[in-house]
């Protein structure tokens, strides 16, 4: 690499490096729960209805460092919120969060991590109804299970299909908490 690519590739990754710290410093700082309430989000406890779908029960559970909707099976964090509330882009729910206008650096770079989180969000919803989806399965397997003739050739197949489908729910689950936010 010549000098002046080392330097372009420099400023690149310290300006990464800023807009990185941008967005840990407002999640550091902000709390979900005061930024639902501030746009006029009613919380119960910790739970309250979902503001982000048409939510007709209380579905969503706020923490302080996110929201999760049990009935979208996706979670939200605070620039979700302004986002959403202000109809503004990620970039805009940055400046506003983090009370400063951002560079054009960080304004150009806002639109790659927008589209990283939204493939990211995409992501965890499939791995939601991949997880739905085989706790049924487990579910349905132990209610043959208890339901049929012990020893019938139905309930030795529902036995035998038993640990298998459980190993895999467990392996989703995992998976699951592997993840790390982007
Ligand atoms: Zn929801």
């Amino acid at each position: 690499m010549d000098r002046q690519k080392q330097a372009g590739f420099r400023e690149q990754t310290d300006r990464l490096e800023q807009m990185r710290l941008r967005r840990e410093a407002v999640r550091e700082q902000k709390d979900m729960r005061e930024v639902l309430a501030g746009y006029g989000v009613a919380i119960r406890g910790r739970t309250c209805r979902c503001p982000f779908h048409n939510d007709k029960n209380a579905s969503a559970k706020v923490f302080r460092d996110g929201l999760h909707c049990f009935a979208e099976g996706r979670s939200y964090d605070v620039f979700d919120a302004v986002m959403h509330f202000e109809g503004c882009s990620f970039a805009g729910a940055l400046e506003k969060l983090s009370g400063g206008s951002l560079t054009w650096e960080e304004w150009m770079q806002s639109r790659r991590v927008l589209t990283k989180r939204r493939q990211e969000q995409e992501r965890r919803r499939l791995a939601a109804q991949r997880w739905k989806q085989q706790a049924a399965k487990v579910r349905a397997l132990r209610e043959e299970e208890r339901a049929l003739e012990p020893f019938s050739e139905r309930w030795c197949r529902a036995a035998n299909a038993l640990p298998y489908a459980v190993y895999l729910l467990e392996a989703l689950q995992e998976d699951e908490l592997r993840e790390e936010k982007v």
